[in-house]
């Protein structure tokens, strides 16, 4: 089968033949059908995000997999050939404290469903990671497991602090901030949301998608969100960027007991000192989605409430997507569909 393998950090994919992988007690086969093209996969083949014990290269990448059940272990009763199914890759040792609360995928990184889905087959590692489709279409599906998983996870540690008329400033319109838009719409009906990014067309999209105001984070992003807020500031801030400039944006732009919440791995840092944030803000990151959260994404996915916009690629462009990423020309999502 055809895999797009990293091999050397900084390197583009290669397009390799391997084996289909042998499935074996309670694993799965898929036939990949829709696999997201996330940001994070930059970090990863550029060497910035360092890459966890376990995910050895060459390393198939790509974290946001739909498909079709190809082949079964002998122990797997969940799915048969045939199946439509999301892979949930949060996996974690199944049996600590957190893993037992249901959120696995605070567990451990070094635990996570490693090989990826920029290839024909994907080998999953039990049945138990899989979240059937039940009649969506797993190449919409695939960008749901961590575009649509990750902010809605985050949305719901932010919404204690919400009430009508609030203001959620979500800051990065990309592939998870798109999505994020979607939900605080679906979840948070009576909130404002007001879409920060650099990009004009995404900001234009971000007032398609439902945000009540955009603002332009090449100017004083913060200045404009306390401005639009009449002085309050933000009572919540999803950053889906996690640079200095995004944090510093944060933390000026959220009201007295708010909450910002760093999902992007931007690698930037956030000063914490008593005066240096209005009172009594909270700071924490989210770490991808528990099983049950991407079912309830998938769930408002059937409703009709959230939809990704995607941009499909073959699965041998698959660097062309990861560049166009870079160059931040991806509306919505890519997706590579083998
Ligand atoms: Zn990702
Ligand atoms: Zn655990």
């Amino acid at each position: 089968m055809k895999a797009a393998r990293l091999h050397v950090l900084g390197q583009p994919l290669s397009l390799d033949t391997v084996p289909v992988p042998d499935v074996a007690r309670d694993e799965v086969l898929i036939r990949i059908a829709g696999a997201g093209v996330c940001h994070s996969d930059l970090h990863i083949r550029s060497g910035e995000f360092p890459l966890p014990p376990g995910f050895e290269l060459p390393l198939t990448l790509g974290h946001e997999n739909a498909g079709y059940v190809e082949a079964v272990g002998p122990d797997v009763t969940a799915v048969k050939r045939g199946d439509a199914v999301a892979v949930w890759g949060g996996r974690g040792c199944g049996s600590c404290r957190i893993c037992r609360q249901g959120d696995e995928q605070c567990c451990n990184i070094a635990l996570w469903v490693a090989a990826g889905g920029y290839a024909e087959f994907m080998h999953v590692p039990s049945e138990r990671l899989l979240v059937k489709l039940d009649g969506l279409d797993p190449i919409d599906a695939a960008p749901l497991a961590d575009a649509g998983l990750t902010p809605y996870r985050a949305i719901k540690k932010i919404l204690p602090h919400l009430y009508p008329g609030a203001a959620v400033a979500v800051v990065g319109i990309g592939g998870l901030g798109h999505m994020a838009l979607q939900i605080l719409r679906a979840v948070a009906p009576s909130t404002r949301v007001i879409a920060v990014d650099v990009a004009p067309e995404r900001l234009a999209a971000a007032a398609e998608l439902g945000a009540s105001d955009v603002v332009d984070a090449r100017r004083d992003a913060a200045g404009e969100i306390v401005r639009l807020t009449g002085g309050e500031g933000a009572q919540a801030v999803i950053d889906l960027v996690g640079s200095d400039a995004s944090l510093r944006t944060a933390a000026s732009a959220a009201a007295r007991k708010g909450i910002i919440v760093l999902v992007g791995l931007g690698g930037g840092t956030l000063p914490f000192s008593f005066l240096g944030l209005r009172s009594e803000c909270t700071v924490t990151s989210s770490y991808w989605g528990s099983y049950t959260e991407f079912q309830d994404v998938l769930a408002l996915a059937r409703r009709g409430s959230i939809r990704p916009t995607i941009r499909r690629y073959p699965l041998d462009r698959v660097n062309e997507a990861l560049d166009a990423l870079a160059r931040g020309e991806v509306q919505g999502r890519a997706v590579v569909t083998p």
